[in-house]
């Protein structure tokens, strides 16, 4: 069958689909098919969801909890949600400012289809996680990106944000800590950048998939300055798929002043309903949880980042910052390129020659860099960063 005669519709043709998922699919395949495949292109904890988690999702299947939920979510868990808010961040948000969805890009898409315009324009610092973009497209609002440098290793402040605020900028998206960067923001600078987005009359969405996963405790009352500053638009999207090692169970919540959440409520009504009911159970034993059960996990990604970058940078003319959070490095090859050789060329030689999978650093706005996940074990990680190592000793 071919496909000619077949309509599908522009907005199709405008979005290009996920790298880091499509990296993910090709890894999986090739190991599916016997290759000896290290993948650090997967974005995912390589823990098992946590016990209590577990339990509440199987108490949640044999207790008969398997029907509809309210579709902005079950109401403890829109309670908890932003009681957890409160207890990790000090931000002061109410149920009804909490729609629960399924997974955290669904959260952004809710938001973002909620807020923007035709014609308006979505501001989002580089490097950038490759979706920001295109959910900005499916709204009809244009990305913006910019551009941060490697000084400060890529610091999404107020200085590279402002040159593409215009009068059409709707939001301002901040990622912090950022995929692929791991870089935090001081409180100064985390308070011009929300002073920035009020002079522009502009939403800040706070992407805050990593911000439970830093190796220092953020500032006190860091994020709470920026909520204070922005008020009503001050809008986070996050989930349980980092933090709780629940990415499979695709659980995230959009939140923000009751009329985003309302209309972000009502395309989900016509979307998906509500996120699955026994994944809700799982995430409030999750997110009602006592944090301090869970830091082991992130105190594992910090020993794992520096055993990571520890083995890149001892590839000559490599350059990689130390994240604040989160489990990926984004390494500079820039030295090491050939001519003409791009991240693309790059991560596929690598993948071809090794059979080491990587995200290339082009898919991020950054074409000498790629993406590596340390989500992953000791053995797997000293494996494929002594095949990187032995590439370019070749080279
Ligand atoms: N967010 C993860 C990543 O960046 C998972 C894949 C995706 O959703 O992009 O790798």
């Amino acid at each position: 069958m071919t496909d000619s005669g077949i309509h599908v519709s522009a907005r199709v043709g405008a979005i290009s689909p996920s790298p880091t998922m499509a990296v993910m699919a090709e890894a999986m395949r090739l190991k599916a098919a016997g290759e000896a495949v290290v993948d650090f292109s997967a974005g995912q904890p390589d823990f098992d969801t946590p016990s209590v988690a577990r339990e509440a999702g199987i108490q949640a299947i044999e207790s008969g909890y398997t029907r509809y939920t309210p579709n902005p979510g079950a109401p403890d868990l829109r309670a908890a949600v932003a009681d957890c808010y409160r207890r990790d961040f000090d931000l002061d948000f109410g149920a009804a400012n909490v729609l629960i969805t399924s997974g955290g890009k669904h959260a952004l898409t809710g938001l973002l289809l909620a807020t923007c315009e035709e014609g308006d324009e979505v501001v989002i610092p580089t490097p950038f996680w490759p979706t920001f973009p295109e959910q900005v497209k499916i709204t009809g609002a244009s990305p913006v990106l910019a551009r941060a440098g490697e000084e400060g290793w890529f610091r999404p402040t107020r200085a590279v944000i402002e040159p593409a605020v215009t009068d059409r900028t709707r939001c301002i998206i901040l990622n912090i800590p950022g995929n692929p960067s791991g870089v935090m923001l001081s409180p100064g600078e985390l308070e011009d950048v929300a002073n920035l987005a009020l002079e522009a009359d502009a939403y800040l969405l706070w992407d805050d998939t990593y911000a439970r996963l830093t190796f220092e405790p953020p500032p006190e009352g860091c994020y709470r300055r920026m909520q204070d500053i922005l008020g009503h638009r001050f809008v986070v999207a996050g989930g349980a798929s980092k933090t709780y090692a629940m990415t499979g169970w695709r659980l995230g919540w959009a939140i923000g002043p009751e009329k985003v959440i309302k209309g972000a409520a009502s395309l989900q009504s016509q979307m998906t309903s509500n996120a699955s009911s026994i994944s809700q159970k799982a995430a409030l034993a999750a997110v009602t949880a006592d944090p301090a059960g869970f830091q082991w996990m992130t105190e594992e990604f910090a020993r794992r980042m520096v055993r990571m970058r520890d083995g890149l940078l001892a590839i000559e003319g490599v350059r990689c910052g130390a994240p604040d959070g989160g489990f990926y490095l984004f390494p500079s090859f820039e030295a090491v390129l050939r001519p003409g050789e791009g991240s693309g060329e790059l991560a596929a030689a690598l993948l071809d020659q090794e059979r080491v999978a990587t995200v290339p650093g082009v898919a991020f706005g950054h074409d000498a860099h790629l993406r590596l996940s340390y989500a992953t074990s000791d053995a797997v990680i000293d494996e494929g960063v002594g095949r990187i190592q032995r590439f370019f000793a070749a080279r």
